[in-house]
């Protein structure tokens, strides 16, 4: 479903509800399956955003992108302040990629009750790495993802391998309480020079883009040295550090099972995960290790 049109933008649940069940009766009707795709979002969208877009049109009729700044998943109020909101370059940016529906709601639709009302908890996974520079922002998370799913009647929802430790606590949440729906992930998209896309990248100087690329450089030094953990950490670490714009938070390799932490000695399939900030912009960036499994890219 990639032909060119412009989006309906919904701000009402109410409304979303309705357009999404009648958009579904139609694609029946024209002999479709009526599967409706999801893409969360927060919007300043580019082309890592639209990459998942383009995959919800292969796996549904009906596609449907939010784009909504989640207040609960803000811990600094002056980082939420200081999100871009682009709505109307957005939806322009989303015209040609065949989406059928953008929500985007005001935080007092999505949250009547502010922040007293009831949210989920993502566990103890949730506390690290991201969630231990960000605490309670899994928590805002998952919480916005289960309502957005409970919201559309998604049957796939789609999440970037980019930020891999929430497709992690979002496939667990689906797992843990039964949330009948397809957790779909697309492949980090890089710009030529291997940065990892971000919003954020905008933010960066010419010389600070110039050390974001320690980030990639370090992922793929550790992917040609990786044997041990022990040695992909190493390789790893030395490029960051020979990068003096690089402040590291946190260069880890997690068992992709548990998501925790490996031994130095560890052999096995893995994922190396990377933050730190350059200049004043915070940068995450990760890779597979110890796989040539096209899946876990
Ligand atoms: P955000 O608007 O930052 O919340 O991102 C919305 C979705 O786009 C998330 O599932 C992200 O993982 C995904 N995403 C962001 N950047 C990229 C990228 N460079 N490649 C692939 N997916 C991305």
């Amino acid at each position: 479903m990639t032909e060119p049109r412009t989006p309906e933008v919904v701000g009402s649940i109410v409304d979303l509800r309705e357009r999404i069940a009648q958009a579904r009766a139609a694609a029946i009707a024209e002999g479709g399956a009526g599967r409706v795709s999801l893409v969360p979002t927060m919007g300043a969208l580019h082309e890592g955003h639209l990459s998942l877009v383009a995959r919800a049109g292969e796996l549904a009729d009906v596609v449907v992108v939010s784009i909504f700044v989640n207040p609960l998943q803000f811990g600094d109020p002056t980082d939420l302040d200081l999100y871009p909101r682009t709505l109307d370059t957005d939806v322009a940016k989303l015209t040609p990629a065949g989406v059928d529906f953008v929500f985007a709601p005001t935080a007092r639709e999505m949250y009547p009750n502010g922040a007293s009302g009831t949210t989920i908890t993502a566990g103890p996974v949730g506390s690290l790495l991201e969630g231990a520079s960000r605490p309670g922002h899994f928590d805002g998370v998952l919480t916005v993802v289960d309502k957005l799913i409970k919201i559309s009647g998604a049957d796939v929802v789609l999440f970037g391998q980019k930020d891999a430790q929430q497709v992690f606590l979002v496939q667990s949440m689906v797992t843990d309480l039964n949330t009948p729906v397809q957790i779909e992930v697309v492949p980090i998209v890089r710009a030529d020079n291997g940065l990892a896309l971000s919003s954020r990248n905008a933010r960066l100087s010419e010389a600070e883009q110039d050390g974001a690329l320690a980030l990639n450089a370090a992922l793929a030094a550790a992917s040609a040295h990786y044997g041990a953990a022990a040695d992909a950490l190493a390789a790893a670490r030395a490029v960051i550090e020979a990068q003096p714009l690089v402040k590291l938070d946190y260069l880890v390799v997690v068992h992709p099972e548990t998501f925790l932490p490996v031994d130095d000695d560890y052999r096995g399939p893995a994922r190396m995960l990377v933050a730190a900030l350059v200049g004043g912009t915070r940068l995450i960036d990760n890779t597979a290790l110890g796989t040539t499994d096209p899946d876990f890219s």
